[in-house]
């Protein structure tokens, strides 16, 4: 039956990334409350959350610090803007405190109210940069297919995501898409160390093409998170590095979905040793308690947007909202007191990670793939060919429902099944996770008959 709360839902309220039609017909699940790992619906039902909401609730739900902070907030501060000659605690500490835990050579921040505003930033900060350098003709960004880098306008448009380009005429002008290093999809006969270095060549080709002179920067995920966990074979970063070094070009690291904790480093770039010029960072960094992104400036930037900038005209009602931005800094400040992402490099990730591989031999299993707490599998009907279970990705929405009715949310892309579970996640629940996760790959062979 449908509730009260169904029925406002569905005359009222469009759902982002939804078909309202078919949600009307089935009814929004209402979420009434959470705790830890776990969320809660209206119906009684009990769900380990093994997605972090959308991989943004790092330090796990009901802690009542960040409560705390907020009121106390709320009270003193609940808003200023950052734009008239004025700042204020919240804002000038948290920079403070990514600054401390960024990569050394990036010391600003400037702050979004969500990642796509971050990307929104870097795509008008690296213009204006090399405007700045007098090199006005460096406006093109490389990109890469099935990236996601947000839902506005240009974050939609340097994502990758064909789906997403279909509806409106994207991308913009000004945005190209290389090779992505899916070696499951992609790779063909090749090792993955040659077929590493191979996606990562598309880049030189590309510069090579539009010419250096015209390119502004390189954006990437350090994995691909929303294309499908998907996780770069070990020779991709290192031969992307050395392209990079030959030419002078900007290099963008998205850290939105990677960035506190989940790698078991602070940020993917000190997992993959990179030296970002700028990193977008939003999720993790309130874990999603409150909406706040940001962009991490790296000193060679920073130093000639302040040495040579002037006005900079560019900035968000919510740059740096006080609120958020205690939260913010009380959650990192927790993560960090508690040893939590020590903790997932030392003991959690190692654990999830084992536990994660031994799904590789259930018969609808192609690949299981992973790092830090974030990994995926490959659904497929023939592990040697990698045939599809059914086809238009089918099989992976028929898996997710059944983990959701086992009690586990699991989240589809396409034929890849992924996870990304708060970084609190303790071994126990780990062993929860897989015996949910287990079962609902059983229940989806049996419905395909491949079981
Ligand atoms: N970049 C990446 C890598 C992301 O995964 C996301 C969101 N999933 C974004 C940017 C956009 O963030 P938001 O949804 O906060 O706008």
């Amino acid at each position: 039956m449908t509730s009260k709360i169904q029925a406002l839902d569905n005359k009222h309220h469009i759902h982002p990334f939804s078909d309202s039609k078919e949600l009307h017909e089935i009814n929004p699940r209402e979420i009434t409350h959470a705790e830890g790992v776990y969320i809660y619906d209206d119906k009684g039902n009990k769900l380990l959350d093994a997605m972090a909401g959308l991989w943004c609730v790092n330090i796990g739900y009901g802690r009542q610090e960040l409560v705390d902070v907020a009121t106390k907030q709320m009270s003193a501060l609940p808003y200023y803007n950052l734009f008239f000659k004025t700042t204020h605690a919240p804002a000038a500490k948290l920079a403070a405190k990514i600054a401390s835990l960024a990569p050394s050579h990036m010391n600003k921040v400037f702050f979004t109210g969500s990642g796509s505003e971050a990307n929104d930033t870097v795509f008008r900060m690296v213009r204006r940069y090399w405007d700045l350098k007098d090199k006005p003709t460096k406006k093109q960004f490389i990109s890469r297919e099935n990236a996601y880098h947000g839902s506005t306008v240009v974050g939609a448009s340097l994502g990758g995501m064909g789906y997403m380009h279909e509806q409106g005429d994207l991308p913009i002008a000004g945005i190209s898409h290389v090779e992505q290093p899916y070696f499951f999809k992609d790779g063909g006969d090749l090792t993955q160390e040659a077929f590493g270095i191979k996606a990562a060549q598309s880049l030189e080709a590309k510069i090579l093409e539009l010419g250096e002179d015209n390119v502004a920067a390189f954006i990437a995920e350090p994995f691909q998170g929303a294309g499908g966990v998907i996780i770069p074979p070990t020779s991709y970063w290192p031969e992307i590095k050395r392209i990079l070094a030959k030419y002078d070009i900007l290099l963008v690291v998205d850290e939105v979905i990677s960035g506190f904790g989940r790698t078991g480093e602070w940020f993917a770039s000190q997992y993959y040793d990179l030296e970002p010029d700028l990193m977008p960072i939003a999720k993790g960094l309130s874990s999603g308690y409150l909406p706040i992104g940001g962009v991490i400036v790296g000193d060679k930037v920073a130093e000639t947007l302040i040495d040579k900038g002037g006005d900079f005209n560019h900035g968000f009602t919510y740059s740096g909202h006080p609120v958020a931005a205690a939260v913010a800094l009380k959650n990192i400040e927790l993560l960090e007191s508690e040893g939590i992402v020590e903790r997932v490099k030392n003991e959690t990730a190692p654990y999830l990670q084992k536990r994660w591989k031994e799904l590789a031999a259930h018969p609808i299993v192609g690949e299981t793939r992973g790092l830090g707490m974030v990994a995926g599998l490959e659904l497929v009907r023939d592990k040697d060919t990698h045939e599809r279970i059914a086809p238009n990705s089918k099989a992976g929405g028929i898996c997710r429902d059944f983990s959701m009715a086992n009690g586990l949310i699991m989240r589809p892309c396409g034929d890849t099944m992924i996870i990304s579970p708060p970084l609190v996640i303790t071994k126990a629940e780990v062993d929860e996770l897989m015996e949910k996760a287990l079962k609902a790959l059983d229940e989806t062979a049996k419905h395909y008959n491949l079981m």
